[in-house]
């Protein structure tokens, strides 16, 4: 799924690897504990193409209403990950929400994150993951430390052609 940055030619882009992640942590039953973990991006000429969502760790803190990841694990993430050219852009959770918005504290720790990284990016991503699939169950922003602004996906733009009618012809049924 792609997200463009505004009017700035950038774009955030989940893989299907990311999407899949996130989609096996959402919070379909009421006992279920809030997820989460750190987001993992190639910088591709001013794309963030997230490639990875790590967590949840076994040492994290999880309710049903809260998620405090293990520090030292999320740092382990980064040292291992950033010889390989993957970036910590930022972090996703999930709430149990259906149209899932951020809180308070989600968007105070995230603008804390950006002030304190030294970074080669302007703003982190935030992802809150709802119970409903992508997008409408997906809340994505990016954050600069000050102002968080919410992302919309982009219209399919791809262009592919058309199977060959031939090979097709005998699967298709009339109805
Ligand atoms: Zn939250």
């Amino acid at each position: 799924m792609i997200y463009p940055i505004g009017t700035s030619g950038s774009r955030v882009i989940l893989t299907p690897p990311v999407l899949d992640h996130l989609a096996q942590h959402r919070q379909r039953r009421f006992w279920q504990a809030e997820a989460g973990g750190q987001l993992f991006a190639r910088l591709d000429d001013g794309d963030i193409v997230v490639t990875e969502a790590t967590g949840p760790r076994p040492a994290d803190r999880r309710g049903r209403t809260y998620y405090h990841p293990e520090k030292s694990a999320e740092q382990l993430e980064i040292d291992t990950r950033h010889p390989q050219g993957l970036h910590f852009v930022g972090d996703w959770h999930t709430h149990p929400q259906a149209y899932p918005d951020p809180s308070a504290s989600d968007l105070a720790s995230i603008a804390d994150a950006v002030r304190r990284s030294r970074h080669d990016l302007n703003g982190f991503v935030l992802l809150v993951v709802g119970t409903l699939d992508p997008p409408d169950g997906l809340h994505v922003s990016v954050h600069d430390g000050k102002v968080g602004y919410r992302l919309s996906p982009a219209p399919a733009t791809r262009v592919e052609l058309c199977p060959t009618p031939g090979k097709l012809a005998p699967r298709i049924r009339f109805i």
